[in-house]
């Protein structure tokens, strides 16, 4: 076939480890046969962004902002053992929350169902969205070890120099102090992102904090959902026939385990970290989830919710086999091509998309499977298949489909 031409080049972040190895299978095999690529590159490898000390990271956010569309692979957040295995000059921060905090926005991470893996709660028919807010709160805190005897406050300052003060805790031994803060403008986005996810794929939306505790802080992200949906989306979402609704925390991970799925569930930014990781478990694998960030101005990141599978990189280092699922990395390719083909107006590269997502689950579907899918799968005559069998296997199903 004459590959698919694009317009309007897609953002592409490579990244580390297992993920950077299945990011160039995955384009030989199943995206330079068929597309004629157009992407500006970002090699947020480690190597690479301790050679330009983070600078990569921000140009490839900002180049997000500049062309809507980006694509990224895992990524490793260094800490002290990554410091010295890569000789690193700084403890660079993480790719995400840098680019997350640049382009602001809300994370949707949704579980890819397929018929032979079950989710480990019976009750789920239906995927559950993720909706996490992606700014501010503990990923932007500063914190301080605090010696005996000090006194916390929190303080504000206006700008005419008048202080507002107020105790935190005085300690009589040593503590630990923490300051957060999230911003209107981007709780509102954050709620607006989600009220229109929520309307574009028909589905109820749920929102939950721990407002009963935090009176304040967590009651404000309460009420502007409430005020703006009261506003602008009350009476769109009854004319969809679709819910908003919110509840407290505790109420709202009961309500999920009980329910069959099927809605969106609005978290702030760590619970949506926790949850969505719960959630992608329990529907059968980390590597089974889609992850995309959508920025208040309408740009789209798209990422394996996964890490860099570093267990399975050191043994490929070893020379040995892997097994590894690159299913989370196809769909952030595939999401991101559709999305560049729906700006764009390339129907063929959105058709390309969906094709290619259905020859992955095809090929899952039809029992091969790479090691973690395999021992969830109860599909008959199922076989076990390295990484790069997988992809062929998918490529098979592809070619098919544009014999
Ligand atoms: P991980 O997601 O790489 O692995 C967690 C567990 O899930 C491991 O047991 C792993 O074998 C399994 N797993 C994950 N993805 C898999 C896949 N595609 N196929 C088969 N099994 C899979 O997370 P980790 O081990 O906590 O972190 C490894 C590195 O990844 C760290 O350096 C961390 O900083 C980085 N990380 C990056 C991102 C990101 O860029 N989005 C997210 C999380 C962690």
């Amino acid at each position: 076939m004459q590959p698919i031409a694009m317009k309007t080049p897609l953002v592409e972040m490579d990244g580390d480890e297992m993920t950077r190895i299945l990011w160039k299978m995955i384009k030989d095999e199943l995206i330079l046969p068929y597309v004629d690529l157009k992407s500006e590159y970002y090699d947020l490898g480690l190597p690479h962004r301790d050679e330009t000390k983070d600078q990569v990271t921000v140009d490839a956010a900002e180049a997000i902002k500049k062309y809507g569309v980006g694509v990224k692979c895992a990524t490793i957040t260094p800490n002290a053992q990554r410091m010295d295995e890569y000789k690193l000059h700084g403890m660079w921060k993480s790719p995400n929350a840098t680019i997350r905090a640049i382009l602001d926005g809300t994370v949707f991470r949704a579980p890819i169902l397929v018929k032979g893996i079950h989710p480990l709660v019976p009750g789920w028919k239906k995927p559950i969205t993720i909706a996490r807010h992606a700014y501010g709160d503990v990923y932007k805190a500063s914190e301080m070890a605090v010696p005996a005897g000090c006194r916390a406050e929190l303080v504000i300052t206006a700008p005419d120099g008048t202080k507002k003060c107020q105790e935190i805790f005085s300690f009589q031994g040593e503590g630990i102090v923490q300051g957060m803060h999230n911003t209107d403008s981007s709780i509102e986005s954050f709620a607006r992102a989600c009220f229109n996810y929520a309307l574009s794929v028909k589905q109820d939306l749920w929102f939950s904090t721990k407002d009963t505790i935090s009176k304040i802080y967590d009651h404000h992200f309460k009420d502007i959902f409430q005020d703006i949906y009261d506003r602008e989306y009350k009476t769109r979402f009854e004319a969809a026939g679709i819910e908003y609704f919110y509840t407290l925390i505790d109420d709202a991970v009961a309500r999920v385990i009980r329910s069959e799925g099927g809605f969106v569930w609005a978290c702030k930014n760590y619970d949506g970290d926790v949850m969505s990781d719960m959630l992608a478990t329990a529907f059968g694998s980390l590597a089974m989830m889609t992850s995309i960030l959508v920025s208040p101005e309408g740009n789209y990141e798209y990422e394996a919710a996964h890490g860099t599978v570093t267990r399975h990189y050191y043994k490929h280092l070893k020379g040995e086999e892997t097994s590894t699922n690159s299913v989370a990395t196809l769909f952030a390719w595939t999401g991101a091509l559709r999305k560049r083909g729906e700006l764009d107006g390339l129907p063929e590269l959105e058709k390309f998309a969906d094709n290619l997502e259905a020859a992955t689950i095809e090929t899952i579907e039809a029992g091969v499977l790479t090691g973690d899918l395999y021992i969830l799968s109860d599909v008959p005559g199922k076989q076990k298949v390295n990484s790069e069998d997988f992809l062929k296997a998918v490529r098979e199903r592809l070619d098919k489909k544009y014999a």
